[in-house]
């Protein structure tokens, strides 16, 4: 309730996809907290807008995974998070054993705790549950200006198909506008996504068929713990992931080494031809199991996702606009960090504003030096952990195994936040051979 001579403090959030739903819930959610105390009024009154340019929300996109932090974050905002995903208890590394001739597992990690989903799910649980009148679909952001005393961003919106732009003034701009984002073009106009140097075949089968059911059934003597474990297989210069969603779905990707696919404008996705795909099922014979073959023949238009991440930024705050989510950490996807790091800005930045009374330029500022280190660590070990698994480093996985003293550990996500050797290796540019697939 607004009290006589309250501030209101108007907060335009670009883009209604993971970030920035959840910086809405995150705002309304401590503002609400902070208005139940009691004996005590919040400092401002809060007008949150989401402007979001596609027309609708979409049932797009395959799997995600979400840690302990995120399922807790989103159960405190009060979303039925547990009930619509499923468990991903384990995460375990396997590589196939020349030798031996068979799939063996070189690491496990049996406290991994994470929960898997579709995006769309987790998407539309995010927008069922804010008010009505706070996403705007079909609002497309096209430019921004600070005023002259650095206190209200006016941004400039088109409604639809219309060309006739309209404005609001914020007190406060969260740009969640993804990883081509063109608010932090604005603030860095020469710099650019960098190509991983693979792109990745996806796919998710429904398996309530009765052919789907009997692939099911087969992967299960290959992959005993399917259903609560996220699975990596490793080859030569490749590797798959296979895990299960709610509903028994199959979600499966493979990591192919090549220059940049054929991609339209700035999608980072692209459908596939038949003959394409037909190739893509036949290879698929000679380097997965059979198992892993099989379900990639039987999954309906697998699809193309090029892999990009970028450098790691030096400030995520310029004077009252914060870049949040893949506007701010384009990641790629091997520590599944993108959504996880979508979801803790959102809760890192509701916290900030709560403890700085709503002061936005204080509030910022914590939040880029709490935010910014972590980002920044977690977008590097993603980078590290593609290049090892794809053999992008110079120590390839047949040497790895002759070697005999690779340590398999290493691989497991749970050293994401530890691992510093790996990212100093990086900064000085040791093991990123590749990085000149830029575009
Ligand atoms: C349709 C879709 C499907 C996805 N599927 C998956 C998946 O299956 N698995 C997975 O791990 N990740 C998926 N992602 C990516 C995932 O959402 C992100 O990696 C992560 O959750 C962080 O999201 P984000 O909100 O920062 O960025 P994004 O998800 O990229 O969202 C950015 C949003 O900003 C909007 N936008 C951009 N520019 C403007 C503008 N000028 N004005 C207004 N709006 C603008 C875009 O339309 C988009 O909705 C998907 C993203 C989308 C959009």
């Amino acid at each position: 309730m607004a009290q006589l001579g309250q501030e209101v403090l108007t907060v335009v959030i670009v883009g209604g996809s993971i970030a920035g739903l959840s910086c809405a819930h995150s705002l309304l959610h401590c503002h609400k907290l902070q208005e139940a105390d009691v004996g005590t009024t919040a400092p401002v009154r809060l007008d949150v807008v989401v402007l979001e340019r596609a027309r609708r929300p979409t049932d797009a996109g395959a799997g995600l995974g979400l840690d302990p932090s995120s399922c807790d974050i989103l159960t405190k905002w009060g979303l039925p998070v547990l009930s619509e995903t499923a468990p991903l208890s384990y995460e375990e590394n396997r590589i196939f054993h020349h030798i031996h001739q068979k799939w063996v597992t070189v690491s496990k990690d049996q406290s991994y705790a994470h929960r898997a989903a579709h995006w769309s799910d987790i998407h539309r649980i995010l927008y069922d549950s804010l008010p009505n009148d706070v996403v705007k679909w079909g609002h497309e952001v096209d430019a921004m200006d600070t005023t002259a005393d650095g206190m209200h961003v006016n941004v400039h919106f088109k409604k639809g198909d219309s060309s006739v732009s309209e404005m609001i003034s914020a007190n406060l701009v969260i740009a969640a506008d993804g990883s081509m984002s063109e608010t932090r073009r604005q603030f860095l106009p020469h710099e650019n996504r960098r190509y991983c140097g693979y792109y990745a075949w996806r796919g998710v089968l429904d398996a309530s068929s009765e052919k789907a059911m009997n692939v099911k059934a087969t992967l299960r003597q290959q992959y005993p713990d399917l259903g609560h474990c996220l699975y990596f297989d490793i080859a030569n210069n490749a590797h798959a992931v296979l895990y299960e969603l709610k509903g028994g779905r199959l979600n499966w990707l493979w990591y192919v080494n090549q220059p940049v696919p054929d991609l339209s404008g700035s999608s980072v996705t692209a459908k596939a031809d038949d003959e394409r795909i037909e190739r893509m099922r036949m290879e698929a014979k000679h380097v997965w199991s059979q198992e892993l073959a099989s379900l990639m023949q039987l999954t309906p238009a697998p699809f193309i996702n090029a892999i990009f991440d970028r450098e790691p930024l030096k400030q995520l705050v310029w004077g009252r606009v914060v870049l949040v989510g893949e506007a701010a950490h384009p990641t790629s996807p091997h520590g599944l960090r993108s959504t996880n790091m979508s979801i803790m800005d959102a809760a890192v930045l509701g916290e900030c504003m709560t403890n700085c009374g709503w002061q936005v330029d204080m509030a910022l500022k914590e939040f880029e030096a709490l935010r910014l280190p972590v980002v920044s660590q977690q977008v590097l070990f993603s980078r590290h952990l593609g290049q090892v698994k794809q053999g992008l480093t110079p120590v390839q996985l047949p040497d790895l195994l002759i070697s005999n003293d690779f340590e398999w550990e290493r691989l497991l996500q749970r050293n994401m936040h530890t691992q510093s050797s790996v990212i100093e290796n990086h900064s000085k540019g040791c093991i990123n051979w590749h990085s000149d697939f830029q575009i």
